[in-house]
């Protein structure tokens, strides 16, 4: 990874104050070490560290906040992102981090229409199967066009149109993820190099563009399902998802 020659404000944060680092953290947008390119105006707050046991096994949990800028009636929330981690990152390479937009149908509702549910699982597994490693699971339901433009989508779904069309038909474009928070959150933990889980190559292009020093990739399939096969067949053919 290229280094700054300026350190980052976050980046002298961390070396003042160690590993446990202060219980709340604020950057500035600007030039972080890993998120140099981020265009995003916010400002990103660790909010709590605390741990998650889970029926796959226990995570860290860190979660972080997206404030606006500062009004005069104050900051309002914005999305909150956590960081769930397994053993030991920090200045650590070449560590699996998978990098997962919140689905409520497919996470919590055990929806069939997408692979998003086996995904989380399996990375989750994943993660404790090797002992270390990062899920980012970030609040941009719905690649980013939020929960209800997404039932919209489903909706135009119903009526034959695949999900880029139809998120091309409400106006969005097929994908609006920004990876700009993640990069920043995998800065503050210290991660100096990934293995993205991920069967996205643009995915790996996206995070790449946010700073990211991505050495390389580890596949995640989820298995097929007569529900979502249109949805696969979409993410294989105009997404240039690899699931073979
Ligand atoms: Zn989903």
């Amino acid at each position: 990874m290229k280094k700054n020659k300026r350190r980052s404000r976050a980046g002298r944060e961390s070396k003042k104050t160690g590993r446990a680092g202060p219980a709340k953290k604020t950057w500035r947008a600007g030039p972080a070490k890993m998120a140099a390119k981020s265009s995003n105006p916010h400002r990103l707050v660790r909010v709590a560290q605390t741990v998650l046991p889970t029926k796959y096994g226990q995570f860290r949990l860190w979660a972080y906040q997206e404030k606006g800028k500062c009004g005069a009636g104050g900051e309002p929330e914005g999305p909150t992102h956590l960081a769930l981690i397994v053993g030991d990152v920090r200045n650590a390479k070449r560590v699996p981090v998978r990098l997962h937009s919140e689905c409520v149908t497919g996470d919590a509702l055990g929806s069939l229409r997408c692979d998003c549910g086996p995904q989380l699982e399996k990375a989750m597994r994943m993660l404790q199967a090797h002992g270390v490693g990062i899920l980012i699971h970030m609040d941009q339901e719905g690649r980013g066009i939020g929960l209800a433009n997404k039932m919209k989508a489903y909706a135009l779904q119903d009526r034959g149109l695949d999900t880029v069309e139809a998120n091309l038909r409400l106006g969005f474009v097929e994908d609006k993820r920004d990876y700009s928070s993640a990069a920043r959150i995998l800065n503050d933990l210290g991660v100096k190099s990934v293995l993205l889980i991920t069967n996205n190559p643009r995915k790996i292009d996206g995070v790449r563009k946010c700073g990211v020093d991505v050495e390389g990739r580890l596949p995640l399939l989820a298995m097929p399902t007569p529900n979502n096969a249109t949805y696969l067949k979409a993410k294989k053919e105009k997404m240039g998802h690899l699931l073979e």
